[in-house]
């Protein structure tokens, strides 16, 4: 029987959790790490709170029979795929859940991902599947993580749809390396389809300050962040709806976000008071949050969406969230929001 010291896995997984923050593969309190323990539990991060205030007392331990666990802090929403992972896995000692850029955009098109390259295969193996579909947090997505860690018994990295990455392996410097190649191999797919950032010759234009001040005393928001990074920018060119390509992207921006002219500003400020995000034609986006850190979050998740939207657009077979489902999220994100429980 294998066991680990329990204080030792536990600095163990608030130091990947930092790391990947500093990587850039985690953001807030999303996505969740584990590590095994012994041969019937493992400890993991907790729900909703952000890695750079994680101290041991809130890392939970878990038993893997029945998802139950020990102490007051509840574990991560997902800690039922984790305990999958080592109940199918018996060498797994390390599970990693994010929401990484690159390889959530790509999620969208709902295949698996192979690699030619013999670095990064040594690293993820021959191939990283794609998982069915399922709300986050839901059983529906347990059953069909736990069904694809049957069917490729060999792979440790998966893409789970419309919504991010799984890493499993030995330990959780290898699962963190596995992360950080997967979204290598993930932005090279990305390109291959969307195409390199090229910038042409014209500055495309920018918002002036009146107008900004306009808007944003219009719709009220306590923060509004123009936003013109290359995917959002070049999404906002289209002069179209944003669909709900993503999981995070529904929840915290709005489903279905609107791009209007910038002449149109009645309906920039409309769009502002019931979502997070609007697109203006050409110009990019404007993003709005209670804090400043709220409003710099669903300018990155808009990113992320817009990404997705542009690979989903040429990839074969992609496919935004239901309506409802997308719907549904929105409203519990909300309702959660507003009941603080976002921010304990
Ligand atoms: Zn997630």
């Amino acid at each position: 029987m294998m066991t680990v010291d329990v204080d030792k896995a536990k600095r163990e997984v608030i130091r990947a959790g930092k790391q990947l923050v500093k990587k850039g593969l985690a953001a807030r309190t999303w996505g969740n790490i584990s590590m095994r323990i012994s041969d019937t539990q493992f400890v993991i991060t907790p729900s909703g709170l952000p890695y750079d205030t994680l101290t041991e007392d809130k890392i939970v331990t878990v038993n893997m029979s029945d998802v139950s666990y020990e102490g007051h802090v509840r574990p991560s929403s997902e800690a039922g795929i984790h305990a999958d992972v080592y109940r199918l896995r018996p060498l797994a000692g390390a599970v990693i859940h994010t929401h990484q850029k690159a390889a959530s955009a790509i999620s969208v098109c709902q295949e698996g991902l192979f690699t030619k390259l013999e670095k990064e295969r040594a690293v993820l193996g021959d191939v990283a599947p794609c998982t069915a579909y399922g709300m986050p947090g839901t059983k529906r997505l347990r059953r069909a993580v736990e069904k694809t860690l049957s069917e490729y018994p060999e792979s440790k990295v998966f893409l789970l749809p419309k919504h991010g990455a799984l890493l499993v392996d030995s330990d959780l410097e290898s699962a963190f390396l596995a992360a950080e190649t997967f979204e290598v191999a993930s932005e090279r797919e990305y390109r291959r389809m969307v195409g390199k950032n090229v910038s042409s010759g014209k500055r495309p234009p920018e918002l002036t300050k009146a107008l900004y001040i306009k808007i944003r005393r219009g719709c009220g928001a306590k923060h509004l962040i123009y936003s013109r990074e290359e995917a959002t920018l070049l999404f906002s060119k289209k002069g179209v709806k944003l669909s709900p390509w993503l999981d995070d992207l529904s929840q915290i921006a709005g489903v279905n976000i609107g791009c209007y002219s910038i002449s149109d500003v009645k309906s920039i400020i409309k769009e502002l008071r019931h979502k997070n995000a609007v697109f203006v034609k050409g110009y990019g986006a404007l993003c709005t949050g209670d804090t400043k850190t709220d409003a710099l979050a669903v300018k990155m998740i808009l990113e992320k969406g817009c990404m997705a939207a542009l690979y989903g657009e040429k990839a074969a077979g992609s496919r935004t969230l239901k309506s409802i489902d997308a719907r549904i999220q929105r409203f519990v994100y909300r309702y959660h929001y507003s009941t603080g429980a976002y921010n304990k």
